[in-house]
């Protein structure tokens, strides 16, 4: 089984584009071969009319119930920068920051530093916080992840991060027993300050003129959901390719292996023939690869409808490349997590498109692979968090219920 979810795919009519959206406009023979060749269907990935964020949508993807399984961005965020999340740890998005005297943020992302930041989180990670083990490693630019992991402890605490210049907040328990994760955070933050402060890595920064990253604010506290992990959930041995931090980390967090690709940077310079070529790999000792192209996404933010058809027909030539090696009986799934129109530049709630082909797929009368051509396939129109048990029929995977 091959998955193949392109971030943010799926888009609107654009008025200035012959009312076309980014997929009827692109040439991609590839993606209408996965349609013509098997069954199609709209997915709302949540739920209708509820705009998926990329974390959550991916957990839907791969058969989670989101509202169960979703625990905040932390623990994904610190799955995904490569710590091992525990359960009972608590884990936070970070970012360096710089504070003056009077403990006020004047840069949230300390001149959005570059450099340094793998020596400043060896600072600060492995110290002791009473019982409670401080874990931290930088994240790209100039964000980082925070574990504590130790007894009683809790995620129910409001953020130090102020969100914008102006006084670090006290970290409170939002109810009593969160009351100690709150007091282990607001010493984290301000040992953060003390030894950032000294660390030569900021010497030089305040040398050069730049803002020192001289502080760490913590946001977004979460713990581990109670996750079935997904090879032990469907009997397959799964393997990721994406480039990420956040989807990879999902993808660490329900069980598989996340691959390293070089060159896959989850940007639009992302090396798409790597990627697929890394993927095809993983199919000779897996049974599931999924697979994660980010750059329609961010052509969605950006707005950019041409971007977004280049994107697409990139795309479609690595898919082009990976079906030509393919045999039929692989079972292979092409779809978006949400749409990200370039007209909003942002993610909407409207439903992705979604074709499944090889295997037992029934073959359907759709023959191009779009928003709208999809929609009168014989998939019809399913939920995010059926598509798993749906690809796992077709591919004579599931399991019997009753005699
Ligand atoms: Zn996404
Ligand atoms: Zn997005």
């Amino acid at each position: 089984m091959l998955m193949i979810v392109c971030d943010g795919m799926s888009d609107r009519p654009a008025k200035d584009f012959d009312r076309k959206t980014p997929l009827q406009a692109a040439r991609k023979p590839a993606m209408d071969a996965v349609a013509r060749h098997g069954v199609n269907g709209v997915m709302d990935v949540i739920a209708p009319g509820v705009v998926p964020g990329s974390d959550t949508a991916h957990l839907a993807l791969f058969g989670y119930d989101p509202y169960k399984a979703y625990s905040g961005r932390g623990p994904i965020e610190a799955a995904g920068a490569g710590l091992e999340v525990r359960k009972g740890d608590v884990a936070f998005r970070c970012n360096f920051a710089t504070v003056d005297k009077s403990m006020s943020v004047t840069d949230r992302r300390a001149g959005r530093i570059k450099s340094g930041t793998a020596e400043l989180a060896k600072a600060l990670s492995g110290r002791k916080i009473g019982d409670v083990q401080v874990m931290f490693k930088e994240g790209s630019e100039h964000r980082g992840v925070l574990l504590l992991r130790g007894p009683g402890l809790d995620p129910r605490v409001t953020d130090a991060d102020p969100h914008h210049e102006g006084k670090v907040l006290e970290s409170k328990g939002l109810v009593p027993e969160a009351e100690k994760t709150a007091r282990v955070v607001n010493e984290f933050v301000r040992m953060s300050h003390v030894v950032l402060d000294k660390s030569p890595v900021n010497k030089d920064r305040r040398a050069e003129g730049l803002p020192p990253a001289n502080i760490v604010l913590p946001r977004g506290a979460g713990s581990l959901g109670e996750l079935e992990p997904m090879p032990r959930m469907y009997g397959v041995k799964c393997a990721a390719v994406a480039g990420v931090t956040l989807v990879r980390g999902i993808c660490r967090m329900v069980g598989m292996d996340v691959l390293d690709v070089p060159g896959a940077t989850g940007g639009l310079d992302t090396d798409y023939k790597a990627k697929g070529d890394a993927a095809m790999r993983a199919l000779d000792s897996h049974d599931f690869v999924f697979m994660n192209v980010k750059a329609c996404d961010v052509a969605g933010h950006d707005g950019d409808f041409r971007l977004k058809v280049q994107v697409i027909e990139s795309i479609d030539s690595m898919l082009e490349g990976m079906l030509r090696d393919l045999h039929e009986d692989v079972v292979v799934v092409l779809t978006a997590d949400h749409s990200t129109p370039v007209s909003v530049r942002d993610h909407s709630a409207d439903p992705v498109p979604v074709a499944i082909s090889g295997g037992g797929a029934r073959i359907d009368h759709v023959k191009e692979f779009d928003e709208m051509s999809v929609a009168s396939g014989a998939l019809g129109r399913i939920r995010g968090k059926d598509l798993m048990p749906t690809v796992m029929g077709v591919a004579d995977r599931a399991k019997k219920f009753g005699a």
